[in-house]
Parts: structure tokens; C-alpha cells; sequence
């Protein structure tokens, strides 16, 4: 018999809309922030116990809600902000869906205070299971106080889905600097079990802003960017070629002063960006488009993380024009037209292309070692098992643009990515050292302070243990302030600052729900990736040596511990064709 359908209670269904809203500390703090600026607060602070899972306060001197008004800000679909259908096209505020409260008091415990400045006394309610069960007046400030205690105490299934203390936090924070980059004229300070984790001083420039929320030395990095062309105006900040990090957490959009994700503008990014930084890297932007209100849908999403614009392609085309302005000058250079030249020399000539299908076959060879598969060797019908044998038939014909060793091989010439297989040497040499407690560790006579952003001390506090067991010894030394005192034996000449600076940014990603294998993984890569010799060096003859030689256990097909190939082999039958040798 087919299940009959019923109308879900009200606390049911309350719940259900709840989920869309609320997902962890994060969202409440979102929106809880969103109503404070809405409601033109100058301050806003918000208080945290155990990664917002206790308690989350969040304290404005804004507009302040009037009394009559409180029951109602907690029935669905309840706003001040707008009216009619026609006000969703013309939308000013952060919110307009009527739905956070309701949604976050049927899943909390929940007390506002509020007090609008006319008036001489306040309202508190509490409320339970988005059940009302209180309503007093009382003294307090101008303006409104939102406390959530005990998310999902009544919703355990919700409950089990929040990752640790730590991982909330981090979260939080990210919610809370991307509000506060938007607003830089509101002053903020988030507190975490009663730590000043980030305090935000009002400004009226962004890039103050920016800079105290990213910190000095990334600020360093970024230049101003702005454009205008018909409705779409852009401005914002975005890195020199010279700095690109491993993940999109750079990346920061606001569209009409509202944080969004939004894949094709993403993609205007990454375009605009492409050949002047490496493939997998990405740069850090602040980008805010400003359009009419009635350009762009902002009604799209639950928690108003997405947009849909009306005109797509202008905007696409208006990003990627404005970034690619950046670098021009940069493009110009490195877009040496040798290779155009080598192109139509052999046109000319009518001589077929080189070997095209051994690079064809390398190119896709890389993308599947992405996947964590080993790139199988070039030569068809070799044995995966193939090793280079160094000393025995790896003769070592000499270095190519600094970059490149080649060799000789039975099967043709081997060209080696000199950077590439250093790395990987590294790797496995710092990955047995750790597994045999054996590395080598520099004391610093006078231990080196670093001051780190919010974000980037929250990661770094995190991967302590995990730094230590790699030599890394760091003590906290103050509010955002640590002290290097010892590093692993191969940093001893570079500044322990740049390298622990990069290490924070991939491990930023990883450690949100990270587990430590991961964490050491990463740190291993940026470890032998920082020790390596660079990609362009010029080498002794005996260091070139003793680095083919050293590379006698690696296959063939070994990658990088980034993934990117370590040889590359042009087979001999190949060479006899080109020069029309029967062999
Ligand atoms: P929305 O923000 O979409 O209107 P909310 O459920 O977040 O919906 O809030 C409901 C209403 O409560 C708001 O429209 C606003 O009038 C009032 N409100 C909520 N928080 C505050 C605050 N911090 N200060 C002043 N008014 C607030
Ligand atoms: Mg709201």
C-alpha cells in the first residue's frame, strides 16, 4: 500500500529549513554578523566558547530591534528589509530572507537583548528549541546582543557533522574575515574562550583592511586594480605573478559588497592568470564588482553564497581584462616568441614536426599522475619495473639552460628536470629521517620572532607536534607572535620566516578537517620543494654527478612529490627517423 502524505508538524518542518541555514558555528556567526551590519553598526564583537559549539555572542551598537518587534524577528519569513516582491530586484542589505533567526533559535538555545536608542529600557527573550519562553524588559546598551548556546542540542544527528574545536574555529574566522574585508569601516573583534583572537580598528581605506586581516607580507605583494565600463565597475587588489599560492583561499569576491563564490568569475581569475604563474597555483585577489542592484540576482541560494548575474559574459570579460592589465608587461617578456619562430622554420622547411605524438603522450601521462597514478614509461613495450642504471648505462652528456641534465641511455637520450628530481631525493631522504627520529636540527642562537596573520597562526598552531617532528621547534610568544628556536639542518641558510610562511599557507587547507599523515605529507613536499636546488641553477660537474647518480632507485616513471614527471625520454628509433637512418 502506497505511504499516505501528511503535513510535517511545524517544529519538523522548522528543523528541515533550519539545516539549509545553519550548518555549523560558522553559518550562525554569518548571520549574525550580517544582521549587525544591516543594521548599520559601527562596532561589532563576536565571543566564541569551544569553537562557537558552547556559545556564540555576537554584540553590535546598531539600529537595536523595538520591542513589539522581537516575537516577530523569530517567525519565519519575518524582515525589516524588504516589502514587496519588486524590493528582491533592489536589495541593499545582507539579508533578506526572514529566515536566520527563526532558523538558528529552533536548533539553539537563544537570548537577544536589544535596545533601540530612543528608548530608555531594552527587551531580552530567551528561547528554547525555537520555542519563545520568556520576554522581559531590562537595562542594556543601544543597539543588539545575539547569544546561541548549545547548537544542535536538539538536533543530534546535525550535531555528529561538526568537526573539532579547532576546525569550527578556523572556520568561524574565515566567515569573519570575509565580512570584515567587506566593511573595513565597522570595527571587529572576535574573541575565542576569552583570547582576542582578531581585533579590526575602523578604516575608511580597504587596503588597511586587507592588510591587517592578510598581513604585512602578503599585502606586500598585491597591487591596486580597479576598472569601469558601462554598468560593471571593478576594484580591489590582486598579487604580482610572483606570488601564487597552492589553493583558492586567496581569493576573495564580493559582489555589491557581498562575499560570493561564483565559478565563472573564478575562471576570469584563473585565465587572466594563466602562463605567468604555474599550472595549480593560484593568485591572491580581492576583487569587488559593483553593478546595479537589479544586475544581479542575489536571491539564489540559501545562505546567499551564490549570484546569478544577469549579463554573465560582461562581467567574465571585465575581470579577466582587469587582471590581465596587471601583467601585461610581464606577458610581453616571457612571451618570447622563440618557439612561434622554431614553429614556422620548420613550416618553412617543409620538414614534418618533431616527434609529436612522444609529447602528446607525455602531456597526458602528467595529467594522470595528478590522480596519484605513475606515469608510465614513454618507451612502448619497456617493463614498468624499468630503473635508470646510473654508472652502468646513465652516462651523463652534460645540463641543458640550467634546467635540464642530460644523458645517455640504451634506449636514447634522458633528459632530467634537475629541480624535480632533487625534490623527490629530498623527500625521501626527510621522510626516512622522520621515520627513523634522525633529523638534523640547527639551534638558533637567538630565536627568530615572527608575527603571523589570525589565519595563518591559527594553522600554525595546529601543526606544532607535526613541525616538531620535522626539526621545527616554535613556541608561541604573544598575540599572533611566535619563536622560531630551532629549524631542520637543510633551512640553516634560508630565512626560517619565508619557508614557515609557506608551509602555513598548504597546510591552511589541509588541517581544516586535515588529519596529521596529511599534514606531515604537505610539509614534507614544501620541505624538499624549498631545499631543492632551483629549477635554474648552473651546477659543478661533480654535482651533477653525484645527483644522476643518486637517482638509481627511481623509476622511470617517478614523479616529483608534486606529481610533475622527473624524466623524460626521447627514444633513439626516434632520432635514427628524423635523420632518415635505417638505425
Ligand atoms: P533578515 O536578516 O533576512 O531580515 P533575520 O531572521 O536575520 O532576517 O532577522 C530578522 C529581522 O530581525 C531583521 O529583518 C531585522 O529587522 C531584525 N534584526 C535581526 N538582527 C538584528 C540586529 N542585530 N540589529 C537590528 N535588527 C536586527
Ligand atoms: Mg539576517
Amino acid at each position: 500500500m502506497a505511504k499516505r502524505i501528511q503535513v510535517l508538524p511545524e517544529r519538523i518542518a522548522q528543523k528541515i529549513a533550519a539545516g539549509e541555514v545553519v550548518e555549523r558555528p560558522a553559518s550562525v556567526v554569518k548571520e549574525l554578523m550580517e544582521n549587525a551590519i544591516d543594521a548599520r553598526s559601527s562596532e561589532i564583537v563576536v565571543e566564541l566558547k569551544a569553537g562557537g559549539l558552547q556559545l556564540i555572542r555576537v554584540i553590535d551598537n546598531g539600529e537595536g530591534i523595538d520591542p513589539e518587534d522581537i516575537p516577530l524577528a523569530l517567525q519565519r519569513y519575518a524582515t525589516s528589509k524588504i516589502r514587496r516582491i519588486e524590493d528582491l530586484y533592489d536589495i541593499h542589505t545582507l539579508g533578506f530572507r526572514g529566515e536566520a533567526l527563526p532558523s538558528i533559535s529552533s536548533v539553539s538555545r537563544m537570548i537577544i537583548k536589544s535596545r533601540v536608542a530612543q528608548a530608555l529600557s531594552g527587551t531580552r527573550i530567551i528561547c528554547e528549541g525555537g520555542v519563545l519562553t520568556e520576554t522581559s524588559e531590562i537595562g542594556c546598551p543601544a543597539g543588539t546582543e545575539v547569544e546561541v548556546r548549545d547548537l544542535f542540542y536538539n538536533f543530534p544527528v546535525k550535531r555528529k557533522f561538526l568537526k573539532s574545536i579547532r576546525s569550527e574555529l578556523r572556520q568561524v574566522l574565515s566567515q569573519f574575515l570575509r565580512l570584515s574585508l567587506g566593511h573595513p569601516s565597522i570595527s571587529f573583534r572576535l574573541i575565542h574562550d576569552d583570547r582576542v583572537i582578531q581585533e579590526l580598528v575602523s578604516s575608511e581605506s580597504t587596503a588597511v583592511r586587507i592588510e591587517a586581516v592578510l598581513g604585512t607580507g602578503t599585502y606586500e605583494q598585491l597591487r591596486p586594480i580597479a576598472s569601469e565600463e558601462e554598468e560593471v565597475q571593478i576594484s580591489g587588489f590582486a598579487s604580482l605573478p610572483s606570488f601564487s599560492r597552492g589553493t583558492t583561499e586567496g581569493i576573495y569576491l564580493f559582489v555589491n559588497d557581498r562575499f560570493v563564490r561564483d565559478r565563472m568569475v573564478l575562471k576570469a581569475m584563473t585565465d587572466a592568470y594563466r602562463h605567468v604563474i604555474p599550472s595549480g597555483k593560484f593568485p591572491t585577489v580581492l576583487l569587488w564588482i559593483t553593478l546595479p542592484p537589479s544586475a544581479v540576482d542575489v536571491n539564489v541560494h540559501p545562505t546567499k553564497a551564490e549570484v546569478k548575474f544577469r549579463d554573465p559574459e560582461r562581467v567574465f570579460h571585465a575581470v579577466h581584462t582587469v587582471l590581465r592589465a596587471l601583467h601585461e608587461p610581464v606577458r610581453q617578456t616571457l612571451g618570447s616568441s622563440f618557439r612561434d619562430e622554431f614553429i614556422t622554420e620548420f613550416k618553412e622547411r617543409e620538414v614534418p614536426f618533431p616527434s609529436l605524438p612522444i609529447f602528446l603522450h607525455t602531456k597526458g601521462a602528467l595529467s594522470r599522475s595528478r590522480m596519484g597514478e605513475d606515469i608510465p614509461s614513454v618507451r612502448e613495450g619497456a617493463p614498468s619495473e624499468w630503473t635508470v642504471e646510473p654508472r652502468r648505462s646513465l652516462h651523463l652528456l652534460g645540463q641543458a639552460f640550467d634546467t635540464f641534465l642530460i644523458c645517455e641511455v640504451d634506449e636514447g637520450l634522458l633528459f632530467i628536470d634537475q629541480h624535480a628530481a632533487h625534490e623527490r631525493l629530498l623527500f625521501e631522504k626527510f621522510k626516512r629521517q622522520i621515520e627513523t627520529q634522525s633529523v638534523p636540527v640547527v639551534k638558533l642562537l637567538i630565536p627568530r620572532l615572527v608575527e603571523l596573520s589570525a589565519e595563518e597562526s591559527l594553522a600554525l598552531e595546529s601543526s606544532l607536534g607535526e613541525l616538531y617532528s620535522l626539526g621545527f621547534e616554535i613556541d608561541p610568544a604573544g598575540q599572533k607572535v611566535f619563536a622560531i628556536r630551532s629549524v631542520p639542518a637543510v633551512f640553516d641558510q634560508i630565512d626560517p620566516q619565508e619557508v614557515l610562511r609557506e608551509i602555513l599557507q598548504e597546510t591552511a587547507v589541509l588541517s581544516q578537517g586535515g588529519k596529521g599523515t596529511d599534514i606531515l605529507h604537505t610539509l614534507l613536499v614544501t620541505l624538499a620543494c624549498h631545499s631543492a636546488i632551483r629549477g635554474r641553477a648552473s651546477l659543478q660537474q661533480e654535482e651533477l654527478e653525484q645527483l644522476v647518480g643518486d637517482l638509481s632507485f627511481l623509476r622511470l616513471s617517478s614523479t616529483c612529490p608534486h606529481g610533475r614527471p622527473i624524466f623524460f625520454l626521447f627514444p633513439r628509433e626516434e632520432l635514427n627517423r628524423q635523420f632518415k637512418r635505417s638505425r
